[in-house]
């Protein structure tokens, strides 16, 4: 066994442990990742991604990257690039092995005839009403279309034709010649190519009318390839037996193991692509690098690493049983990574003025701040106080609600973090009656090594008035307000289930100096506040916009845990 002891063993691996003991495949170990340029990549299909090009990985064996294109309406270059970009992201290398399920279309083509030749394939002319009346039920066998019968070369005349683009599309459809009665319905003379006259394909053009089906192109490509194991999800389960009828036909090729595991699914988001379409399409998300979205662009945006979202897949591992990951599993994957890496900062997102009225105007100290709590060697930077500062409104009630409350009060002290002690003496207010300023004094005595020596309640941050830096941050929630959202049949569109306090965008917050220069995808904790990364689209040099990535702590797992309670 060469799997590596460190990494989760699953059904998939324990399958692959016998084949190799047995010698099957001689002993190799090949997958292939196969996604339809139809959109891009998700989470989802990050599961996919690890379990593939994992085992390749673990088993010193292969992994092909190979779209999936054999629907050319709904299929675009756009999506066969991001998909590469995406892939290669997440940390994986096919190599040299990049394929197209449309490099076969002339031997996919070639084996078709083969099927007709062999009295195994027919040319079908039933309408899709006919079709679905002649495929029976669940529970009835179906009936033999009356083309079943006609002879090789009537199948093969007509094959022709519709592939030189003399028929509309649907007039005919080449069908496999199985069995109508098949308790499988997948089997009752499945489709193996139809006609799409006039489709250009992003890769072959205007060559072909005719486009093979799913389930005829999946077999033969991953026979081609050298696959072993063609690992794909359970709603394929039933084409197993078709998978296996089409390669049982052409015994010229191998003949790889398809496995079947289940989907993610992921709380508050939804999964299929088409429904991740209609979001950006439909303008409810600003395109599908969104950073609320599950895609991987979208993931990427809102600051997650690759090495969290292959924790993630580590963590919900690889079974046949279908269940619905929450979303803090997730976030708890970026939290770790990004506690452990993600330099410390300061940032205001209310800033609420203060000035220290016994700092003298026009000077500024300098101090040292650790830019990790643990890590001495990600060092320090230099931070600046100054006369007037920054606080967050948040840090600060005239009368302390409880005794809990360890920010300023009116009369109480506060250490400035990194910074001296101040006490707020004198609140100044507004017409309204709102606090727009604080009027403190510090202790030049508290810059101690042992900040236990003076007893102050709590520590908050802040930054400098004119040592700090104005920028834009954007606050996430969960896309939609549901858990189940595609689930859900109280609602006839699943978009009424959008939470509408996804986005929040707080404006004027003040980030210290030592950010303004940070690039485009940066990281970090603002310390009490979360972590956040730099836009990496909207945010420029001259005005900066910051994510929330994800909240330090799991508050959304409290407010769940107290909501079932009943609190
Ligand atoms: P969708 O339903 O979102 O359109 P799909 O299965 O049609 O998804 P493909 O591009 O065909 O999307 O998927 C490529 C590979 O990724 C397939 O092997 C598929 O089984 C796998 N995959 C897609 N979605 C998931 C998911 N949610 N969890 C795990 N694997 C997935
Ligand atoms: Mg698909």
């Amino acid at each position: 066994m060469s799997e590596d002891v460190s990494k989760p063993s699953n059904f998939i691996r324990t399958i692959i442990d016998q084949d190799i003991d047995s010698g099957k495949h001689d002993g190799r170990v090949h997958t292939r990742f196969p996604p339809e340029p139809n959109g891009y990549l998700h989470i989802g299909h990050a599961k996919s991604i690890c379990l593939n090009f994992g085992i390749a990985r673990d088993y010193s064996g292969q992994c092909n990257l190979r779209f999936d294109d054999t629907n050319p309406s709904k299929e675009d270059v756009e999506y066969v690039d991001s998909i590469q970009e995406d892939v290669r992201w997440l940390g994986f290398d096919w190599e040299d092995r990049l394929f197209y399920a449309s490099n076969y279309f002339d031997k996919l083509h070639g084996f078709a005839v083969e099927l007709i030749k062999q009295g195994k394939a027919y040319v079908c002319g039933l309408n899709a009403e006919q079709m679905r009346e002649y495929r029976g039920t669940l529970t009835e066998p179906g009936k033999n279309s009356p083309a079943r019968d006609h002879s090789v070369e009537d199948n093969l005349d007509l094959f022709a034709r519709m592939r030189k683009g003399e028929f509309e599309d649907g007039a005919y459809l080449l069908r496999a010649k199985i069995d109508m009665a098949h308790p499988n319905m997948n089997m009752r003379d499945p489709a193996l190519y139809r006609i799409r006259k006039g489709a250009v394909h992003h890769q072959t053009g205007v060559q072909w009318s005719i486009y093979p089906m799913y389930d005829f192109t999946h077999p033969i490509s991953d026979a081609m390839e050298g696959i072993t194991h063609s690992l794909c999800t359970l709603e394929f389960e039933d084409h197993r037996p078709l998978y296996d009828w089409v390669l049982d036909q052409l015994p010229e090729l191998s003949h790889p193991q398809q496995i079947e595991f289940s989907r993610l699914s992921l709380q508050y988001t939804v999964m299929s692509k088409r429904k991740l379409t209609e979001l950006v399409a439909g303008n409810f998300v600003s395109g599908w690098d969104d950073p609320r979205m599950p895609s991987i662009t979208g993931l990427r945006r809102r600051g997650y690493t690759p090495t969290s979202i292959r924790e993630f897949c580590d963590r919900i591992g690889i079974t046949k049983s279908g269940n619905t990951i929450e979303m803090g599993v997730l976030e708890n994957c970026i939290r770790e990574d990004l506690n452990a890496n993600a330099p410390r900062a300061m940032a205001v997102l209310n800033p609420l003025k203060v000035v220290i009225e016994n700092f003298p105007e026009g000077d500024a100290e300098t101090l040292p701040a650790a830019n990790h709590p643990q890590n001495e060697s990600m060092g320090t930077r230099d931070i600046v106080l100054t006369r007037e500062v920054y606080i967050d409104k948040n840090d600060f009630l005239e009368v302390a609600p409880n005794k809990k409350f360890k920010r300023l009060v009116s009369g109480g002290e506060v250490r400035l973090r990194n910074a001296y002690v101040i006490r707020c003496n004198e609140m100044i207010k507004d017409d309204a009656g709102e606090i727009i300023e604080l009027r403190c004094t510090y202790d030049p005595d508290t810059l101690g090594k042992n900040p236990e020596d003076r007893k102050v309640k709590g520590v908050i941050h802040w930054v400098s008035a004119n040592h700090s830096h104005e920028v834009e941050v954007r606050l996430y929630d969960r896309l939609f307000s549901d858990p189940m959202p595609e689930a859900n049949k109280e609602v006839e569109d699943f978009k009424d289930l959008l939470n509408p306090q996804s986005l929040e965008i707080l404006t004027g917050c003040r980030v210290e100096n030592s950010l303004a220069n940070a690039p485009a995808g940066a990281r970090f904790q603002f310390e009490r506040e979360g972590y956040f990364c730099v836009d990496p689209v909207d945010s420029t040099a001259e005005s900066l916009v910051f994510n929330r990535t994800v909240t330090l702590r799991d508050s959304w797992a409290k407010i769940e845990a107290q909501a079932k309670q009943g609190k």
